[in-house]
């Protein structure tokens, strides 16, 4: 076998995965054959690397990176999945984290200081919340939250200089749809630099970079992954700030175990036309559940009646594959309808092919306040669903069964 850590020269990935289509950079792209020619690409479950002889080792050290040292720093099976998410992403650099938290964690830490600004909109995923309203004050950094959907909110908290702004959009759980190109526009002009959680949307749905944000971060734990099986995360950016990131990434050590990027990276095979599927039907879910008499009220993008429909048309290419609904009667019939559903399951995760029940307002959100719930438009009849890759006829008249006994 060739005594190098480099990929094989004879059977290298395609050359310029920029000019394939999305699709396909997703089967190819990053993929790096060892010396023994495997189809699939490997898992390199190893933690460190060996040298042929000290120099090698010297050199390794002072070189740019280029060899594999260490699994903390760099693991050929994490390089792959980060290479393909790249490619994909169309940014210039991707680093993976152990979940989706790590990765929001190191791209706001990494570049913020004592004395700093956060602009944030009050929806944001739990643990999101946590880390911009309650952790980064501790280090001495102002955070100011605004309403996502109103633009005075933003203009407002803008007008004075800020490093970051961190948002979600669609956000969970309740689908507020953010204007990036705008929001953008005001950070750039407010000095701030712009991360943008794009899970709900998935990167096949909605390109943050396109619009004007720096850096795109994921929970790969949801629709990368997309069967349930592991966690993970990515940061998605430019070469400048991957100077920033870089060294926080190697000096704290969220790395993603070569065994996860592996099946992170099969999944990225599929995301495409999973989510295409998954958005299909979830459009279909959203459109029955609209016009039951037992809904008093359906959000999903992709539906006209949608607050910011022009706006999701705009910047998104599909509805997302999760629809938020206000099941009449509040908690008591939500529960109700939950316990009812045979095929759709109860669980607080998302971007499963199982199709997912949750009940934002005593699990994923239970630690908000009423009026922190309020905020966000959670009420106690608010369920979230996560469409599967079920046959959406299926899930339709599990849906009917359910409500028939609310
Ligand atoms: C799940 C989720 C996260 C956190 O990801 P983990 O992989 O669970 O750490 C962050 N943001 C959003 C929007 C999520 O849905």
């Amino acid at each position: 076998m060739d005594k190098t850590n480099t990929p094989s020269p004879k059977d290298p990935a395609p050359k310029n995965p920029a000019s394939l289509r999305p699709r396909t950079r997703m089967v190819h792209a990053g993929t790096a054959r060892s010396g023994f020619d495997e189809t699939c690409e490997a898992i390199f479950m190893t933690s460190g690397f060996v040298y042929g002889t000290a120099e090698e080792a010297e050199s390794a050290f002072a070189n740019d990176g280029s060899r594999f040292v260490y699994s903390r720093f760099r693991n050929p099976t994490v390089s792959m999945f980060e290479d393909r998410l790249a490619a994909y992403e169309g940014a210039e650099r991707c680093f993976a984290t152990a979940s989706g938290m790590a990765a929001v964690f190191a791209a706001l830490m990494s570049q913020l200081k004592a004395g700093d600004r956060i602009v944030a909109p009050h929806a944001l995923f739990g643990s999101c919340l946590h880390i911009v309203k309650n952790l980064a004050p501790q280090f001495g950094i102002e955070t100011t939250l605004v309403n996502g959907t109103d633009a005075d909110e933003w203009r407002a908290a803008l007008s004075r200089p800020a490093n970051i702004v961190f948002l979600e959009t669609p956000s969970n759980p309740m689908l507020d749809v953010v204007d990036l190109a705008l929001v953008s526009e005001l950070a750039h002009a407010a000095g701030a630099r712009v991360v943008v959680d794009n899970v709900f949307a998935t990167p096949a749905l909605q390109r943050p970079l396109e619009f004007g944000a720096d850096v795109v971060v994921y929970s790969a734990t949801k629709h990368i992954d997309g069967q349930g099986r592991s966690l993970g995360g990515a940061i998605l950016c430019d070469n400048k700030f991957a100077e920033t990131l870089a060294p926080f990434l190697r000096h704290t050590g969220p790395a993603l175990s070569p065994f996860n990027a592996w099946l992170l990276l099969k999944g990225l095979e599929t995301m495409d036309i999973r989510i295409a599927a998954q958005v299909q039907s979830a459009q279909q879910v959203a459109e029955f559940l609209e016009g039951h008499a037992k809904i008093a009220k359906a959000l999903y993008p992709g539906l006209k009646s949608h607050p910011q429909y022009e706006l999701a048309q705009r910047q998104m290419k599909g509805g997302s594959t999760l629809v938020a609904f206000d099941v009449a009667g509040g908690k008591a019939e939500a529960f109700r309808l939950m316990n009812g559903l045979r095929i759709v399951r109860i669980s607080n995760n998302l971007g499963d092919s199982k199709s997912l029940i949750t009940h934002p307002a005593t699990s994923t959100h239970q630690r908000l306040s009423d009026a922190e719930r309020a905020a966000v438009g959670i009420s106690p009849g608010s369920v979230r669903l996560s469409v599967g890759l079920e046959d959406p006829a299926d899930l339709i008249e599990d849906l009917e069964q359910a409500l028939a006994g609310v």
